[in-house]
């Protein structure tokens, strides 16, 4: 009798010779090489492919934009056609851009206790899935939402479990989501870094993490202005979120207080946290983008005003200073601004046609009022 093992080991197994090849790991994206990756919210409102030239034209190697009109629900259909998609993918690959981060709409709130705006929510939310996959996003920015009437506690869970019915059947390829940290304002989840680690904490099996916004930070009473406020910050991060789930921070001045709890955001260097902290903590090791302490591809990005033409060219050149890596930005386009003198016109125009119309409302309110 043969020796059963020896047996097993030279029976042929006709599947050994059509062993498939292994699938390949997919390469790492080149941002994550290691270098520091600055960017600012660039605008779609020409087209997807205007926002990746004006990145371009603004001295960024990185990008955040709105995949639809971020405080309207979408009336039309919510997919991007696939040759505009991939014209887009292609030309981004071309300018070297990423990570390519997409903000959600401002309307969706995942935390809602109400049926029929949380459905709506979630549903949104899952639109922008799917646009933010077509485009080749890398990451989707989200805040939390308002609770109401709910507590802190089951509001985590309800954005939770939102994110979990929005992921549902949609193949999320290379995208992740980042839930951001918010100011605080009224019911706003998420300014506590524990709420924002609660609702990473149940989305296990969801690519998720955290997106850190430091003028909403410095609202919610994170003291990131002073040295050793900043240093006991990120052990409050470690401790909740983990800084290794944070590969995007927004970096905002403040227009409002240490604490105000309120989401006004500031020119670099111009509001309440100031040049000198933002040069800490862009230059901190455990915040950067480079071994052995920071995280390959963390990302850099303004969401500053722009209240005069330029303003998004300096504020993104002083950001590049600020993280003292002026010598890697790549050349900005000379007096290039996503706002024109003719927009800036246009807007001031609507503006003061907004407020002449609310005095007149106003006026014939009270002339009702003495005649009543
Ligand atoms: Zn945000
Ligand atoms: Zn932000």
């Amino acid at each position: 009798m043969p020796d059963p093992i020896n047996l097993l080991d030279t029976t042929f197994d006709p599947e050994d010779e059509y062993r498939p090849e292994p699938e390949p790991e997919p390469a790492p994206p080149a941002w994550t090489d290691g270098s520091v990756r600055i960017g600012i919210h660039t605008s779609i409102a020409k087209s997807y492919l205007d926002a990746l030239e004006s990145a371009r034209k603004l001295g960024c190697n990185a990008l955040q934009i709105f995949s639809a009109s971020p405080r309207m629900w979408s009336a039309g259909p919510s997919r991007i056609a696939e040759s505009v998609a991939a014209e887009f993918r292609a030309r981004r690959v071309e300018l070297g851009l990423g990570p390519l981060v997409i903000h959600a709409n401002y309307l969706i709130n995942l935390a809602s206790t109400q049926p029929m705006l949380r459905t709506r929510s979630i549903q949104a939310f899952q639109d922008e899935l799917v646009r933010g996959i077509s485009l080749g996003a890398d990451f989707l920015v989200v805040h939390p939402g308002s609770r109401g009437e709910s507590t802190a506690e089951a509001a985590v869970a309800t954005v939770a479990e939102s994110i979990r019915q929005a992921v549902k059947r949609v193949p999320l390829g290379g995208l992740r989501i980042l839930i951001e940290n918010t100011a605080g304002m009224g019911t706003a989840v998420g300014w506590r870094l524990e709420e924002v680690a609660g609702i990473l904490g149940l989305l296990k099996g969801v690519p998720a993490g955290a997106c850190l916004d430091t003028a909403h930070l410095y609202a919610a009473g994170y003291d990131i202005r002073s040295e050793a406020g900043l240093t006991q910050t990120i052990a409050m991060i470690e401790r909740t979120i983990g800084l290794e789930r944070v590969p995007v921070i927004h970096v905002n001045d403040s227009k409002v207080a240490l604490g105000g709890r309120v989401d006004r955001h500031e020119h670099l260097g111009k509001g309440k946290i100031g040049a000198e902290a933002f040069a800490r903590i862009l230059r901190h090791p455990r915040l950067g983008p480079s071994g052995p302490e920071g995280l390959p591809g963390r990302a850099f990005l303004l969401e500053t005003p722009i209240d005069e033409p330029g303003d998004d060219r300096r504020n993104v050149k002083q950001l590049w200073e600020l993280a003292g890596k002026a010598e890697q930005a790549p050349e900005a386009e000379k007096g290039y601004s996503m706002l024109t003198a003719a927009l800036q016109k246009k807007v001031t125009a609507q503006r003061k046609a907004e407020k002449k119309k609310k005095t007149a409302a106003e006026t014939q309110k009270s002339a009702k009022k003495k005649k009543g």
